[in-house]
């Protein structure tokens, strides 16, 4: 099962008490599923269509407890073009008139006596946008697998429909972005924490744990990673110091032969050129008796000189070399 059937189960069944409300999700069904089509002057039909039997039970149930209104349902078997069976409540012709006066949805200048988004009453309320929005993401509404990545929409039919559910949206602090894909207006969300106050808003509080849990995942794994990736490049860095380190011992070795080094720095040469992943301090500790790391750099910066002048060509003055002390480890 996807995300998007998880949400919509469990909107499904959340309560609407309030006749505010049901208007307000019934308004928004009946635009959002295309479900009012007119039969001439004053008579109109009206069904709400969904991909699943909860979401149309869900409204049968809301007709008969705030109206009193028995609708019918049935099941359209998919066509060629969308297999997926879809379920079907239609009004008695009867009622549907005083529906959409209840609802707000009729303007007598409007296209055939209706309104694009119902007047503005019926979502005055806060807990009424909330219900709007909830049928909207009911009728045609998605939420990605956040296991994959993060956005909730509702394609909406038209741009008013997408404007409103924005709206609705920006009241409790969301600003959902509203742009046009195919013939269809889409509202959306990307952004993981706004999709879990949304979820929560509409009253999905299992997806929002859901999410939250992959969430916390992610971003642990996210964490794990990133220190991965530096401790890698960490190791990576002292293998190239020591990389450019090591060229400079073979050239000595080459030019001038390591057995003409003082002892202190024919030991780090070795130390060095046979410990290529250790740091400092390590190679420090590998001496006997041990050194700290500043003494470690001093050696190797004494190692880089000579290779240095024996490139150049100049003169070096080994004889009389000061053999280094032994320094305690600094650290
Ligand atoms: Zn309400």
């Amino acid at each position: 099962m996807s995300f998007t059937t998880d949400v919509r189960g469990e909107l499904a069944r959340v309560r609407t008490e309030d006749i505010c409300c049901a208007r307000s999700e019934l308004a928004s069904a009946l635009l959002a599923s295309g479900g009012i089509a007119w039969r001439g002057r004053n008579r109109y039909a009206l069904s709400v269509t969904a991909t699943d039997a909860a979401t149309v039970r869900r409204f049968f149930g809301m007709l008969k407890r705030h109206w009193g209104i028995t609708g019918q349902i049935r099941a359209l078997s998919g066509d060629a073009l969308n297999r997926m069976t879809r379920y079907q409540l239609a009004v008695p012709e009867g009622d549907a008139l005083r529906l959409l006066e209840e609802c707000k949805l009729l303007d007598e200048a409007g296209l055939f006596g209706l309104r694009q988004i119902p007047g503005e009453e019926i979502t005055r309320f806060a807990c009424c946008k909330k219900a709007f929005v909830r049928a909207a993401f009911l009728m045609c509404g998605a939420v990605n697998n956040p296991e994959r990545d993060y956005s909730i929409e509702i394609v909406a039919p038209t741009e008013e429909y997408a404007r409103h559910v924005a709206e609705c949206l920006n009241y409790y602090g969301l600003e959902p972005r509203v742009s046009q894909r195919k013939t269809r207006f889409v509202a959306y969300l990307k952004r993981a924490e706004d999709i879990s106050d949304m979820l929560s808003l509409l009253g999905a509080g299992a997806a929002v744990l859901a999410l939250e849990n992959i969430r916390v995942r992610k971003e642990v794994s996210n964490h794990v990673n990133r220190q991965m990736n530096f401790d890698q490049s960490n190791i990576n860095r002292v293998v190239d110091a020591a990389g450019a380190m090591i060229a400079d011992i073979r050239y000595i070795d080459s030019e001038l032969g390591l057995e003409k080094l003082p002892k202190s720095l024919r030991e780090m040469a070795y130390a060095r050129a046979n410990n290529p992943e250790t740091s400092l301090s390590g190679l420090g500790e590998l001496l006997d008796p041990p050194i700290g790391k500043s003494g470690v750099n001093a050696r190797l910066r004494r190692l880089t000189d000579i290779a240095n002048k024996l490139r150049s060509g100049e003169e070096i003055r080994l004889r009389g070399e000061r053999e280094d002390k032994a320094v305690p480890p600094d650290n």
